[in-house]
């Protein structure tokens, strides 16, 4: 295990590359300092002149969104700077806060747009988080899977040829598809969502091919023969989550702070619509050595808001809590057992970065931001 030589991004996220001892997303990021964003913001406005009014009085594309700042961010800039009339595509969380909910209400009132948003079926939501927990260590992976695919699906039905996202999360962030383009075409392809056969998921005889059908990607075949365009924002414009945050503070969206402090994030605005969502987020630190303390101190780093120093002990101290309310949520949810539930956990610690207690506790092997500590 080694870590960024800029942030504190460790080498076990997977996908992530280092060149010189700096990670892609770091060196990535550096980048947008010698960006023609004039140029660039130009381009977008030209795709947009594509589109704009291409439905008459109806929709000229659709944008796909959580509720969330970086939402926020994404409606602002096609709605206010590129006049465009767009629908907002969401999925709805299973366990919403009330704060993600009103910024999701938000959202719709102060950019004046219709929102369609699907709500996942229960029942098989519920039997996917256990399974994909327990066979997967990735318990919102059927979450995540119709977050990707039901944009696409919903912007072909609707007859909508241009489809906005917000950053290109491998791009930005480190992962498999490290290219910068402005086509999110590949982006379904990318690490958040393991490609995984739905035979697997049916193996049980609890759910069928048909009950995960939502869940399920348009191919790029598919989307290119409906001449659909898929793009992303942060190739248009600069894009800094904390810049997003501001900018969305302006147009009335509301951090978490004030409703729930969660025990395990250095921030109260990212990610915020739901908690037992966030398990996913968690188990990152179990497989890896990082989760959400980790990405946000490093991309707090790597935009100058805090030095490297500064954050480690933020990482250290913050990394590690698994919050009760994640734990309390998946449990009430999936129906599982205190003791199942550890016993799935303790699977997916990673013991060449871990050790266990003979009480069951785990204890870290590595010293955040320097590695493996020496025996
Ligand atoms: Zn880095």
């Amino acid at each position: 295990m080694r870590y960024c030589s800029k942030c504190l991004m460790p080498d076990t996220r997977p996908g992530i590359t280092f060149a010189d001892g700096v990670c892609a997303p770091c060196i990535n990021y550096s980048k947008q300092m010698t960006t023609d964003w004039n140029r660039r913001r130009k381009e977008l406005a030209e795709i947009c002149d594509k589109y704009r009014g291409c439905n008459g009085n109806s929709y000229d594309c659709a944008i796909a969104i959580s509720g969330g700042k970086d939402s926020h961010f994404q409606v602002y800039v096609m709605k206010e700077l590129m006049k465009m009339n767009p629908i907002l595509l969401a999925v709805g969380n299973i366990d919403w806060t009330e704060t993600g909910r009103r910024n999701l209400e938000n959202i719709s009132d102060v950019f004046n747009c219709d929102v369609i948003a699907l709500n996942p079926n229960w029942h098989v939501t519920r039997i996917m988080a256990k399974k994909a927990f327990m066979k997967l260590g990735s318990p919102t992976w059927y979450a995540d899977a119709l977050i990707y695919a039901y944009p696409y699906r919903m912007a072909m039905k609707l007859g909508l040829k241009l489809l906005v996202y917000g950053e290109n999360v491998n791009y930005m962030y480190g992962g498999k598809y490290n290219k910068e383009t402005p086509s999110a075409m590949l982006q379904p392809l990318n690490d958040v969502v393991k490609p995984i056969d739905f035979n697997i998921w049916c193996e049980d005889g609890d759910l069928t091919p048909k009950d995960l059908e939502s869940a399920r990607q348009p191919d790029i075949k598919e989307c290119e023969t409906f001449g659909l365009e898929s793009i992303y924002i942060s190739y248009f414009m600069p894009w800094d989550s904390y810049h997003n945050y501001e900018v969305a503070k302006r147009w009335g969206f509301k951090h978490l702070g004030h409703e729930y402090a969660r025990e395990g994030t250095i921030e109260q605005f990212n990610q915020i619509d739901s908690i037992g969502y966030l398990l996913n987020q968690y188990l990152k630190y179990p497989k890896y050595g990082h989760a959400s303390a980790t990405e946000m101190a490093s991309r707090w780093i790597r935009v100058g808001l805090k030095t490297r120093d500064e954050m480690i002990p933020y990482v250290k101290q913050y990394d590690k809590n698994l919050d009760q309310g994640i734990v309390d949520t998946f449990r009430s949810f999936t129906g599982m057992p205190v003791r199942e539930f550890w016993q799935v956990m303790d699977k997916w610690y990673n013991r060449e970065l871990f050790e266990q207690d003979r009480d069951g506790v785990w204890h870290e092997k590595f010293e955040v931001g320097v590695g493996l500590m020496k025996k």
